[in-house]
């Protein structure tokens, strides 16, 4: 089994290389955001709670979506593994994430992350907000927040895995193809 982190600040294009590397490598694509937009979606209890917190572009909290990649993990099988998209997003969910993949005899192998500097990130951010119909990117001020979520909250996380060797920097900016080549040469050194 092989678990990879895809890492980097909202619009650095996680969710569309996220996609192809999954089918590539047939792994499971787990994205907490998708998972909770889907809660928001169904107009369930947990969607309804979560919706505020998401439109303004700070952090669901730590357990609920600890909770929810627990049991995708569980309810898995035929792959070859995972790539979690969004998530870990803070120290302790990087924690329970290790804890979680360690009592089911897997760890994490691979921490890729996309670097995109700000003013690019603005950019797409715009566009993508002209098509994904997304609350939280139709408003500059909670874009820029979650921007800063990331920096503050997120970031620490890229030290844990500096600390446990598994991150590795990532040119995030040029064409979908060349970024996808450039992390696809980092998950063939873990195959
Ligand atoms: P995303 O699609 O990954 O940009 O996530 C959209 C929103 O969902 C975030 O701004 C958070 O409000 C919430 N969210 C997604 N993943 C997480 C996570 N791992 N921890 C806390 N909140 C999350």
């Amino acid at each position: 089994m092989i678990n990879v982190l895809m890492f980097g600040p909202p619009g650095s294009g996680k969710g569309t290389q996220s996609v192809t590397l999954a089918e590539k490598y047939n792994l499971l694509h787990l994205s907490t955001g998708d998972m909770l937009r889907a809660e928001l979606k169904a107009g369930t209890g947990l969607g309804k709670k979560m919706e505020a917190i998401m439109a303004a572009g700070e952090l669901v909290p730590d357990e609920v979506v600890i909770e929810m990649i627990a049991q995708k993990i569980d309810s898995t099988t035929g792959k070859k593994g995972f790539v979690f998209d969004g998530f870990p997003r803070t120290v302790e969910q990087a924690e329970a994430l290790q804890k979680m993949l360690e009592v089911r005899g897997m760890k994490i192998d691979l921490m890729l992350v996309l670097e995109v500097n700000d003013v690019e990130l603005m950019d797409r951010m715009k566009k993508r907000a002209l098509v994904s119909g997304r609350a939280d990117d139709a408003d500059e001020a909670v874009i820029n927040n979650r921007i800063e979520v990331y920096r503050s909250k997120t970031e620490p996380v890229i030290e844990y895995g500096r600390s446990t060797g598994v991150s590795r920097q990532v040119d995030g900016v040029g064409s979908i193809e060349d970024i996808f080549d450039r992390l696809c040469s980092h998950i063939e050194t873990i195959i």
